[in-house]
């Protein structure tokens, strides 16, 4: 079922390490043997996560020091797509945040975009900020309505977490793109999972055709729906570790992955 297959795309957190975190000091051992087998067989590899938090450098570099990535080209995250698409759209492009730090790493230090507080605003990007305040939001609004485009990075309704020593829930990136667009009447672009822009972006990286590439996920509302959208194999990996609280908007049609795994090693029983 999957010998034909020449691209392999791995959700990250959930899938290939329980979640993004120095503390990992040793990668699940399963997984460094799956794609090994795989590597050896020819497939390409890519890692894909919605993360925009922590920078694509620090996310990449640490898949590569476990020996899980071969490279940090094999890396993407929701931060880094959104980066160079702007950088596609418009050079020396200035953009407004809504996010946390790592964001403003992928933005403003790997590619080079000005993340500004003064208009003019050629993009408004909106990720995971535990603090969001009005002020911020009144701003983009201000920004949209003179032209600025609205992003949406990541595919979070609502976050569960911890942030300065407090518990709670944290409003996502979904919700704070509706109100911004219902409010002036403008579209938004998504960027993450399910969004096809992301799973585009790879797959012209690496140029492969949809139908010869496979997302393994272990969440239906993003890997899954996304991947079945885009006519590339989906396949649903039990998580690793308990699932992560980002809760995306709830789906009301049934998202159904081509093929269901309980580990990653049960892949190579259908190479
Ligand atoms: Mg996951």
């Amino acid at each position: 079922m999957l010998r034909n297959k020449e691209l392999f795309i791995f959700d990250i957190e959930g899938v290939v390490v329980p979640a993004i975190d120095d503390s990992i000091s040793s990668p699940p051992k399963d997984v460094v043997f799956t794609l090994n087998e795989l590597r050896k067989i020819g497939k390409k590899i890519a890692f894909l996560s919605n993360i925009s938090r922590i920078p694509y450098r620090r996310v990449a570099d640490i898949l590569v020091n476990l020996g899980i990535a071969e490279s940090k080209a094999e890396v993407f995250t929701a931060g880094r797509v959104t980066a160079e698409y702007i950088d596609g759209r418009k050079k020396n492009a200035r953009v407004f945040v809504i996010s946390e730090l790592g964001l403003i790493v992928d933005l403003e230090i790997d590619k080079n975009i000005k993340v500004v507080f003064e208009k003019p605003i050629d993009f408004v990007v909106v990720g995971m900020k535990r603090n969001i305040n009005f002020d911020e939001i009144n701003f983009a609004l201000e920004a949209i309505l003179d032209g600025a485009e609205l992003i949406s990075v990541g595919h979070t309704n609502y976050y569960k977490g911890d942030f300065l020593g407090k518990k709670g829930l944290f409003i996502g990136d979904i919700p704070i793109c509706e109100m911004l667009s219902f409010a002036s009447s403008r579209p938004y672009i998504k960027i993450g999972k399910p969004a096809p822009a992301i799973f585009g972006h790879i797959l012209s990286e690496y140029v492969v055709e949809p139908k010869k590439a496979v997302m393994i996920g272990d969440k239906l509302e993003t890997d899954i729906k996304g991947a079945n959208s885009m006519g590339i194999f989906s396949i649903h990996v039990e998580p690793i570790v308990s699932p992560k609280h980002f809760l995306p908007p709830t789906d009301k049609e049934k998202i159904i992955p081509d093929l269901s795994v309980k580990n990653l090693k049960e892949l190579l029983n259908y190479i």
